[in-house]
């Protein structure tokens, strides 16, 4: 993990067992740390099990999934199944797959742009949900914001730079690019991606969801979200 990541352990939530996942995921639920900077209540969006092996880590919801409180459930989202290879079944089954966005918080947007995570958040959250879920094995860090807080100085110039030298952070951590339809000039220019990066995302997503004995823990987040219309 990265220095910024280890050395800011939150200063409200000490690790707890796994256990204690749900209390802790409620806590983070209920978080107003940075509430005077948002443009709205705070409406932290997680996904969460100890028992998942899979961890996505976005940048902060945006509008939409501050509306709806769900995450990916947009073209995006169908890009991103599709990279990795799994049904939106299996995509909404937090025992399998959790969803730990950089902030968890939609944080606004400025001149039609969102606006960066809160700064709060990731050092407040992540480490203590990430110790009650000890068995995650991959983490997935989609954009510049995910890679900066778990990557730090290990990270390259670009996103590109970082994306194409994947291999420095496996099997931990797997960097991508956004699948945003804004990224498509990106993933056009970049076509090693697809040809080099999306095997093997494919294959690791699939080596750990074929792991099986996710354990017997409730799925506390059981429904499939509907697809919008
Ligand atoms: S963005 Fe993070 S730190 Fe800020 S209120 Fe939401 S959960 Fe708390």
């Amino acid at each position: 993990m990265s220095k910024r990541s280890s050395a800011t352990s939150s200063p409200i939530v000490e690790c707890r067992p796994a256990e204690a996942l749900d209390a802790l995921a409620e806590q983070a639920r209920a978080c107003t740390v940075c509430a005077p900077h948002l443009p709205h209540a705070p409406r932290p969006v997680l996904r969460v099990s100890a028992t998942t092996r899979i961890l996505i880590v976005g940048q902060a919801p945006g509008r939409r999934v501050h509306a709806t409180g769900i995450p990916w459930n947009d073209p995006s989202g169908d890009l991103l199944r599709q990279w990795l290879g799994v049904t939106r079944d299996v995509f909404y089954d937090a025992t399998r797959i959790a969803i730990v966005p950089t902030g968890l918080c939609y944080p606004g947007t400025v001149k039609g742009g969102d606006l960066p995570p809160r700064p709060e958040c990731a050092p407040l959250w992540h480490p203590p949900l990430r110790a009650a879920m000890p068995r995650i094995e991959l983490t997935l860090l989609i954009g510049a914001w995910a890679q900066a807080y778990y990557l730090g100085e290990r990270r390259g110039r670009t996103l590109a730079e970082t994306v194409h030298a994947w291999r420095d952070f496996a099997p931990d951590f797997l960097p991508l690019p956004h699948p945003s339809s804004r990224n498509r000039l990106w993933l056009k220019r970049n076509a090693w991606f697809e040809a080099e990066v999306l095997p093997v995302l494919r294959e690791r997503v699939g080596s750990l969801l074929a792991a099986g004995d996710n354990g017997a823990a409730p799925n506390t987040n059981k429904a499939v979200p509907r697809k919008p219309a």
